[in-house]
Order: C-alpha cells, then structure tokens, then sequence
C-alpha cells in the first residue's frame, strides 16, 4: 500500500467507483469536510429483504485499517455480497480519518452518540435503518493499548465468538490482556449478557450515558453485534487483513447458517 491510510479522498472513490460498478443504492447520510458520509445497499437490502449483514468502518478516524479492509473485501466480490441483505458504511468519520483523529468534525465521539437525533448524520442513519433487521452487525475498530485482535460479541444466535476469533489468529494472535478498557476479556473474547436491560446499564455506568453503534444495533436491529479490534500501533497490511479475515469469518458463518 504505496498510499497513506488516511488518505480519505482515495477511499472514498474507490467505494463509488465499485458501487457504480456493482449498481448498488448510496444513500448520501451526510457532508463532512467536503466528503460524503454514505451508505451502501446491495439489491437485496435495498429491496427490504430482512437478515444478512450491516458493516460499519471508520467510525474512529485514527483507527485506519478497518476501512481499507472493508473496501478490499468487498472490491473481492464476496459471495454474501449477491446471496444476501448487505448494508456498508464504509466511512463514518472521513474528516477524522483524514486528520488521524478519534474524533469527528465537530470534536465528538461518534461511537457515544448512536442515540442522538440532534446529530443530523445519526438521525439520518437511524432514518435509513428504520425497520430494517440484519443478522449480523458488524462494527470494525481499532485499539493503540491492545496487543492482539478482541472481539465484543453480543449475540443471539449462539456464541461464534471464539470460532470466528480463532479464524483470525494466525494473522494476528489474541489479546491475552484479561481486562481491556476496564473489561474482562477471556482469551481475547467478551461475550456481552445480551438482555436489554444488562446493555442500557453498561451503557449508562461505563460510557457515561452515550451509545456506541453496536448497542444501538443489537437493541435496534440486529439478532447479533459484533466489535471487532486489531492492535492499531501493529503493521497496517497485517491489521487490514485481520479485518478481512474476520469478515470472511463471520461471512462463512452466516451463509452456511
Ligand atoms: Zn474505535
């Protein structure tokens, strides 16, 4: 990769261009900088077909290989693209992933406000998800502390977690921190108890009443949520493929039910 990570214009190009190429839906969320925040919907989630899968990347904008990742995977041709409902944010943050900051524009976290209709950009993705259920969320992060891949699994259908971890690790092992941001990790893995309840109460006592995107997608729209975080001071090339590992992983997991 000859190019800067953060090199947002170039991202976003390539995603039309393949959108252009693959006839999907953009729905334009909202302007940032002078560059789109847009969703993408293949044929069948334009078409309202329920289940299958929503990713999300660039949320955090010093995190800058899920992205590239996403991008690469779906520029692939992966089967799940034409066999099921598939929704792509494929940059949340573009003014953040160009100046490498965590945060937005406008100085705020993004993945603490999934609730805030007073931000046009949220309430115009709440808008656009409205009614809409998918199997599998998927949020792509990265983290500067961390060592090894982790994953949050709320979910349910099963535990696939440790599965989907394990298809990951030759590329970059786990985490064998117990505890990350102040949460119990076993093995690089933090199955979430998924009652509404359980969720609002790690919503309010450890992020101070703002909602990340996987919440608001596991109480909202979708069976099973999953962030997935590679080690963000490690080589890119290895953290972009990680994240294309683990959406290949979880990919597999759905199609074959
Ligand atoms: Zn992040």
């Amino acid at each position: 990769m000859e190019y800067s990570g953060h090199d947002a214009g170039r991202l976003l190009k390539r995603w039309e261009s393949l959108a252009g190429s693959k006839g999907w839906t953009t729905h334009v969320l909202g302007e940032a900088g002078g560059y789109p925040v847009f969703a993408l919907l293949n044929e069948r989630a334009a078409a309202g077909e329920a289940g299958g899968l929503y990713v999300s990347a660039g949320v955090h904008g010093d995190e800058c290989a899920p992205p590239w990742a996403l991008l690469q995977w779906a520029e692939a041709g992966p089967a799940v693209l034409d066999e099921l409902p598939v929704v792509l944010i494929p940059c949340f943050n573009p003014v953040g992933l160009s100046d490498n900051t965590r945060v937005n524009e406008e100085g705020i976290d993004l993945n603490r406000n999934f609730q805030n209709r007073d931000l046009p950009l949220i309430a115009s993705w709440q808008s656009l998800l409205h009614e809409k259920k998918f199997t599998f969320a998927l949020n792509l992060h990265e983290d500067y502390d961390a060592t090894g891949i982790y994953l949050y699994e709320i979910a349910d259908d099963g535990s696939p977690g440790d599965e989907i971890l394990s298809a990951c690790q030759d590329i970059i092992p786990r985490e064998t921190a117990p505890s990350v941001d102040g949460s119990e990790f076993e093995n690089g893995l933090l199955i979430h108890d998924p009652e509404a309840e359980n969720l609002h109460q790690i919503v309010e006592e450890d992020l101070g009443g703002g909602m990340p995107e996987a919440i608001y997608l596991y109480l909202n729209h979708a069976r099973n949520s999953f962030t997935f975080e590679t080690p963000s001071e490690m080589d890119k090339l290895r953290r972009i493929a990680a994240h294309e590992r683990f959406l290949e992983a979880v990919s597999g997991y759905l199609r074959n039910g």
